[in-house]
């Protein structure tokens, strides 16, 4: 979604996100620019008896920020507003994107210690749903953060932290938006680091059979494949100690390359294929085998949010489940069946992570190390019956949906796969008893 950038301001705008999954129609946009303009916008929603939502940058494949009742657009909440660099601890308004925090973060000589695929979610949003990247010895985003500010539905300012209503702050760290607005968010980061980004292509089998040795060897590991090629894109980035001979790393990409690898091939190139496979379905498996075979190698090295992040142009749609990291090598061989016998083919690849447990209720990660396992189709094509099929496979393991990635389940099954379930929920009663913060997607999760 290109972020909105209105004041506040009546009349049928909609709201649509970026894979155009969900759309909305706010009865009233609202675009604070402090905390008290955030509060009186949630207070003014309750005397008015609507529902309010905070938007992010409409990221998320489910319809988690939709609302038909106040929207609020944080385009215009954004920066630091405190950094320690003697602890890391910076603070950070709730609608700064990643790729502004990052900038600002390199300017203080800082970092997050792990990020995700994409860098234009806001803070608060890819907190809200558990947004991740990889790494068996280090946790999703939520787990950097120290405290949040919250605007509670009685429009009061709260915050929470481990030592400061610490169940407050184990719900609202993956929150969905459901206890209050974020207004700010305080993260422990770490000194900026390089990383040295080694891909190449290995056969499936291979990875798969070596899965617990990669997982454990490298800072950060992940793979993709192609589903019906034999090869994997495996994919290792691994932190390089300050001072690292520079004789003895590959060097940073320059920009053409940047620009050829990650533009032309990765997006136009790409496009171009998932193209002709909408428009000649029969191709596909062959065009998805010659994208498999085409994967080459390659290493550089470069400041870590440039090698986390990667330009994504081609729309797709996604579903996305954490499994227990032992149940990886089931999930993948029941897929590899499922795929060739799928009523419609499927364009793009799967994309395998990694996390450590933490203890945030409502984490996919909850005590359980955990493999993320994420399946995409092509904008356009057909996918319901492989996404059905994919859930009923991850079901057999109890895969944890990613709350802002595409699922069908609702709250008695996520009761069962959550064991603080119920505790969010009272949590959730006690600040927002009227649910001013509920739309449809959380009434359909929580019950
Ligand atoms: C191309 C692409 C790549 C992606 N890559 C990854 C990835 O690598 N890893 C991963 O885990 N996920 C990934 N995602 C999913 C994405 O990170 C999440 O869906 C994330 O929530 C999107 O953030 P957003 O700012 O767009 O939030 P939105 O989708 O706009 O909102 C998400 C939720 O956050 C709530 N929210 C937003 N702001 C606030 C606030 N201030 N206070 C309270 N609640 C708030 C909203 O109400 C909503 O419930 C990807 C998605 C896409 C489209």
């Amino acid at each position: 979604m290109e972020r909105t950038a209105s004041t506040a301001a009546a009349g049928p705008r909609v709201w649509r996100n970026w894979a155009g999954t969900a759309t909305a129609t706010p009865a009233r946009w609202c675009r604070p620019g402090s905390q008290a303009e955030i509060s009186a916008a949630v207070k003014d929603a309750a005397s008015a008896g609507r529902p309010v939502r905070a938007l992010g940058s409409g990221h998320s494949f489910t319809a988690a920020a939709a609302t038909s009742g106040v929207a609020l657009d944080l385009s215009g909440w954004t920066g630091i507003t405190a950094a320690d660099t003697r602890t890391g601890l910076v603070t950070a308004r709730s609608g700064t994107t990643l790729r502004a925090l990052n900038a600002e973060l390199g300017g203080l000589g800082l970092a997050m210690a792990n990020l995700g695929d994409i860098d234009v979610q806001t803070l608060a949003g890819a907190l809200s749903t558990g947004t991740h990247g990889t790494g068996a010895r280090l946790g999703g985003l939520a787990t950097q953060v120290e405290a949040l500010e919250l605007v509670l539905a009685d429009g009061s300012a709260v915050t929470c932290s481990a030592s400061s209503r610490p169940e407050l702050f184990a719900a609202a760290r993956v929150g969905l938006g459901a206890l209050g607005v974020i207004a700010t968010v305080t993260l422990r980061c770490v000194p900026s680091f390089t990383l040295l980004a080694d891909e190449r292509p290995v056969p499936v089998e291979e990875v798969l059979e070596q899965f617990d040795a990669l997982a454990a060897a490298n800072d950060h590991f992940e793979f993709y494949w192609f589903p019906y090629g034999r090869k994997a894109l495996l994919k290792r980035n691994n932190r390089l100690p300050p001072g690292a001979a520079a004789a003895a790393v590959p060097p940073v990409m320059p920009r053409w390359r940047r620009f050829w690898e990650f533009e032309v091939m990765e997006n136009a190139a790409f496009g171009t294929l998932c193209r002709i496979g909408r428009a000649k379905p029969q191709l596909i498996p062959g065009l998805n085998r010659f994208s498999s075979a085409a994967l080459s190698a390659r290493s550089y090295t470069d400041l870590s949010h440039r090698v986390f992040v990667t330009p994504r142009r081609v729309r797709f749609v996604e579903s996305e489940y954490a499994v227990p990291r032992e149940s990886l090598g089931h999930v993948i061989a029941e897929l590899r069946r499922a795929v060739p016998r799928l009523p419609d083919p499927v364009m793009f690849p799967v994309e395998v992570r990694v996390a450590a447990a933490d203890d945030i209720w409502l984490s996919t990660a909850y005590q359980r190390e955990s493999a993320y396992v994420a399946i995409h189709q092509y904008a356009g094509l057909p996918y319901q019956a492989y996404f059905d099929r994919f859930e009923s496979i991850v079901a057999e393991v109890a895969g944890r949906p990613h709350w802002g990635k595409l699922h069908s389940l609702g709250a008695e099954r996520l009761r069962a796969l959550y064991p603080r379930f119920d505790e969010f929920r009272r949590v959730r009663a006690e600040v927002d008893p009227e649910a001013r913060f509920g739309n449809p997607y959380l009434a359909r999760v929580f019950g």
